[in-house]
């Protein structure tokens, strides 16, 4: 592929990776495009890139178990590859796996990771989104200090760069942060910057963030301005999340309810329900159950109010098992992915293995020879290659048994002992080959000859001698010869070992 066309995937993986959208499936559709082309263009870290965006998109659409195994096998890659940046990236989105499933020690491992991965020159978007994130991990363990200095960092970094539209995710992380702690005071102080943050964005605030105020609101019990901050929750700003909206809908209630305006918190309620079943919204349905307790006890109407409340017992009882549930089947689909790959690695071993000597077989000379012989050109050293075929072998098969033969070889094998830097294959049938360095090799060659000749054979074969002929060739650092011309040269001199009587070396 051309450089330019290189060059316009990775500014599309990027994009995608920034993206500032709120269309899930437009999102999906667009990294799934991206991720295809990557692929057939050969790109395989852009394309793991625009898989993590596929992913993410899946587990925003409910889909957790799909998410984790693709993260997990991304990440797997990432990390026999030593990729830093895209490991970063696995470590982020495990981070929020654990999350959901309710492991915050784990989900705080996995984002002290991620930015510790991220390289200098990572892009500012991505580094301010791993803070907010680190941030909301050191908040959900217990550390709302660290979790406040990642927050105002992760701000700092989008003023610097001028990234108005990610700082207003970061005030509104941090506004909710300190509503959560319950530090209202603090938290009104940000919604004050979020307002001037949305001046320089020249938009409204979105459902999210308007949840945000209005529960800051309440906190401060300015309840009609909550109820202004979220008059047009239903027909008005975009959602990212649906549930946003419906969460939104509920703070309205409480809101209204607070108010006062018992009519319109109803009203309010029933849609936040629509909502949850036609989205099948199943947390915050059970959430509804509790305000409407709240509002029919708020009515004076105690019966409805208590057989709500009980209600909502049974439904978040519901809630916490589905939820247990759904956590075990992605523990478990996490689970055996990591086994596949074990079995895979296993199967892959296995394939370039002998059977009967369990020396390496011919599939992997072909695959490692090669890049043995431009890792000693590269770093200066020459390599010997030697062929060893054993004399007379079919004697051994015809007069004593092949089950004979097959002992032989399996000893033949064991005697082949290995040093550093060298290994022994089964290429076929009673043909071994060595690979070596060059010094040295003649005299541990005609060592291996010897050692044949004079290991205790009769138990297995009677008289019968087993000897080997063995023909080596080296490289010579510069002069380009490859696998096969390396290959030849031995053969030719194993032919000539055979012809000159057998049971020797010849090497150069
Ligand atoms: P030379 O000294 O010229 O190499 O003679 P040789 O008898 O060793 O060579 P030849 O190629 O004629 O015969 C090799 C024999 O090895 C023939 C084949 O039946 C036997 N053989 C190949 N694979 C195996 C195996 O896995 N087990 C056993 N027992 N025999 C095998
Ligand atoms: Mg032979
Ligand atoms: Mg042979």
């Amino acid at each position: 592929m051309t450089a330019l066309a290189q060059a316009d995937l990775a500014t599309d993986v990027d994009e995608l990776e920034n993206h500032a959208g709120y269309d899930v499936e437009a999102i999906l559709a667009r990294a799934t495009a991206v991720a295809e082309a990557a692929e057939r263009a050969g790109e395989v870290v852009l394309a793991h890139r625009a898989r993590l965006v596929q992913a993410d998109m899946r587990q925003r659409a409910g889909d957790v178990d799909a998410a984790a195994t693709v993260f997990l096998a991304v990440h797997d890659w990432a990390g026999r590859h030593g990729c830093r940046p895209l490991l970063a990236r696995t470590h982020y989105h495990l981070a929020l796996t654990h999350h959901y499933l309710g492991d915050q020690a784990a989900s705080l491992e996995h984002m002290l990771s991620a930015v510790e991965l991220l390289d200098d020159d990572a892009l500012p978007g991505l580094r301010i989104l791993c803070l907010l994130r680190l941030s909301n991990a050191l908040a959900e363990t217990g550390s709302p200090d660290a979790a406040r200095q990642r927050n105002l960092q992760a701000e700092r970094i989008a003023v610097e760069h001028g990234d108005e539209a990610r700082r207003m995710i970061v005030l509104n992380n941090l506004a909710y942060q300190e509503f959560e702690l319950g530090d209202i005071e603090v938290a009104w102080a940000v919604v004050e910057r979020m307002h001037e943050s949305a001046a320089a964005l020249g938009r409204d605030f979105l459902i999210a963030e308007r949840d945000t105020i209005a529960n800051v609101q309440i906190a401060l019990g300015r309840y009609a301005d909550a109820e202004r901050t979220l008059r047009d929750v239903y027909d008005g700003p975009p959602w990212f999340e649906v549930h946003d909206a419906a969460y939104a809908a509920l703070t309205l209630a409480r809101a209204q309810r607070h108010l006062g305006a018992l009519d319109r918190a109803r009203d309010s309620l029933d849609r936040c329900r629509r909502l949850c079943d036609e989205n099948e919204l199943a947390a915050v349905r059970v959430l509804v159950l509790a305000e409407q307790a709240e509002l029919f006890a708020a009515t004076g109407d105690f019966q409805d109010a208590f057989e709500h409340y009980k209600q909502f017992h049974i439904a978040s009882e519901e809630q916490r098992n589905s939820q247990q549930e759904a956590r075990a089947r992605t523990r478990q689909a996490m689970l055996e992915t990591a086994e596949a790959r074990r079995d895979a690695e296993r199967y892959r071993e296995q394939a370039r293995r002998d059977p009967l000597t369990g020396l390496y077989n011919r599939r992997y000379v072909n695959e490692r020879l090669p890049q043995a012989i431009a890792e000693a050109e590269a770093a200066g050293r020459r390599l010997t290659v030697a062929l060893l075929d054993l004399d007379h072998f079919k004697r051994i098969n015809d007069t004593v048994s092949h089950d004979a033969g097959d002992k032989v070889l399996v000893a033949v094998a064991r005697l082949l002992a290995t040093a550093p830097e060298c290994w022994v294959a089964r290429l076929g049938g009673e043909e071994f080959l060595m690979v070596l360095p060059a010094v040295g090799a003649a005299a541990r060659l005609e060592a291996i000859r010897q050692r044949i000749k004079a290991h205790a054979w009769s138990s297995i074969t009677g008289e019968l001698p087993v000897t080997v002929s063995i023909g080596a060739a080296s490289t010579v650092p510069g002069d380009g010869s490859d696998q096969s011309d390396l290959l030849a040269e031995a053969d030719r001199r194993l032919y000539q070992a055979k012809n000159a009587g057998r049971d020797r070396v010849v090497y150069a």
